[in-house]
């Protein structure tokens, strides 16, 4: 059963058949996935979502495939879970995490986008995948990659986390580390795409593998009991996951999934790498792009490619963007830790703090109902709390010295 009808412009409207394509020839405006709601309205209610496996293939009639799910097939359905410590600290009602920290096989969000995108990418037919990424992509292009059978090329800034180069230079793709910032890789992907017959997941297969992200937003609203929440804090790289989440809901309410729609999206950046943030607080449209400088790498984009439709998401539903210095990260980072037992990598840092922006700002209300996207694993990023972790206790393997740092620990009171 096919539900997707073709491809569109989202500036000047124009149509495209569904090919691996991305781009509108004419005004150059990206383009995007388009369904027959009708016919999906038929094929989909809560009922039949319900009774599929709990992954994110149950929404497959509002992903962009044509037939069954091939790649990623226990992706996504991560937890969402009631943050109570959290919310009493911040002194807040309802407040809620959804954690994708866990339960994919990368542990990041972007086992959603890549499940997808190589579901795609064997449908057209291709042998090969490819991306440019700031890691998260990386791991998840190369694991994904490998159980498919694809042969795979990795495109890394050379700067990246240890860490993150070692998680996927484990799946053995071709992994190339450039002498550059992700904006450079990206540049000289697009160079590469248009030379040979690759399935570049973040390039030519865009618009497919962006519709991944859409499974977050549906996933918060079933597991919320059918309901969406007052406010949802999403972090910003290219801006995609973002304008993804707002169509998610728009996309349930169109279908009668959700009775009404009010809710507020907001974005979270780092201060280092802002565009879109300072882009709003400005009042323009006109995203400038920046040199990234922030500890928070998976969200470095300098460019962000949809970082004008993000902009127009947040302000279409009524929400704001915030940003965050790298000590407010930190600290989001350890507070999450210690209050709820969520470890997540810089990008987590971010919405937490930001979070907390909008809300000493009165920009997000004490009394709504929030979720936050946590979207990668703290193992990923452990380099960046070098040092600034709470004490560790030395001691010799004997009692006296072990009670001797615990009078130290009781004078803490911890
Ligand atoms: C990629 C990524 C995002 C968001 O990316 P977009 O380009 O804005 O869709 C958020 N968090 C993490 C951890 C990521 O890897
Ligand atoms: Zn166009």
């Amino acid at each position: 059963m096919k539900y997707v009808k073709g491809l569109r412009c989202r500036e000047c409207g124009r149509e495209y058949p569904v090919e691996p394509i991305y781009v509108c020839e004419f005004c150059f405006g990206p383009l995007e996935a388009v369904y027959d709601y009708a016919k999906i309205k038929k094929a989909l209610s809560r009922k039949t979502i319900e009774k599929r496996p709990k992954t994110l293939w149950r929404y497959k009639e509002l992903l962009p495939i044509d037939g069954e799910p091939q790649v990623g097939l226990n992706s996504g359905f991560t937890p969402l879970v009631e943050a109570k410590n959290l919310a009493k600290y911040l002194g807040v009602k309802e407040l809620y995490i959804k954690d994708d920290t866990v339960a994919h096989p990368t542990l990041s969000f972007k086992d959603r986008v890549v499940a997808v995108a190589l579901t795609k990418a064997k449908e057209f037919g291709f042998d090969t995948v490819a991306c440019a990424s700031t890691g998260n992509l990386a791991h998840a292009v190369s694991a994904h990659g490998a159980k498919a059978g694809f042969k795979r090329f990795i495109f890394i800034p050379a700067t990246l986390e240890q860490s993150k180069i070692v998680a996927s230079i484990v799946y053995e793709p071709n992994l190339v580390a450039v002498d550059g910032n992700y904006d450079d890789v990206n540049r000289l992907c697009s160079e590469i795409a248009n030379k040979y017959k690759w399935a570049f997941v973040n390039i030519n297969i865009r618009p497919f593998y962006a519709e991944g992200s859409k499974t977050i937003g549906f996933e918060i609203v079933e597991q919320l009991g059918w309901k969406a929440p007052d406010s949802i804090v999403v972090p910003c790289a290219s801006g995609s996951l973002l304008t993804k989440v707002w169509k998610a809901l728009k996309e349930f309410k169109e279908l009668g999934i959700l009775k009404n729609l009010e809710t507020k999206i907001y974005g979270a950046q780092a201060t280092g790498c802002s565009p879109i943030s300072t882009a709003f607080k400005q009042g323009t449209d006109v995203i400038r792009p920046v040199k990234p400088n922030t500890i928070a790498k998976s969200l470095a984009i300098g460019n962000p490619a949809d970082g004008y439709y993000a902009l127009q998401a947040v302000k279409e539903s009524g929400g704001a963007m915030e940003d965050v210095s790298d000590e407010e990260i930190i600290d989001a980072i350890k507070l999450l830790a210690k209050t709820e037992g969520i470890f997540t990598e810089t990008a987590g840092g971010v919405t937490v703090a930001c979070y907390i922006k909008l809300l000493k700002e009165g920009k997000i209300d004490k009394k709504d109902t929030t979720v936050l996207c946590i979207t990668g694993n703290g193992l990923k990023t452990s380099e960046v709390l070098n040092g600034r972790t709470a004490e560790v206790y030395q001691i010799k393997p004997n009692l006296a010295s072990f009670e001797e740092a615990l009078k130290r620990i009781n004078e803490r009171g911890r």
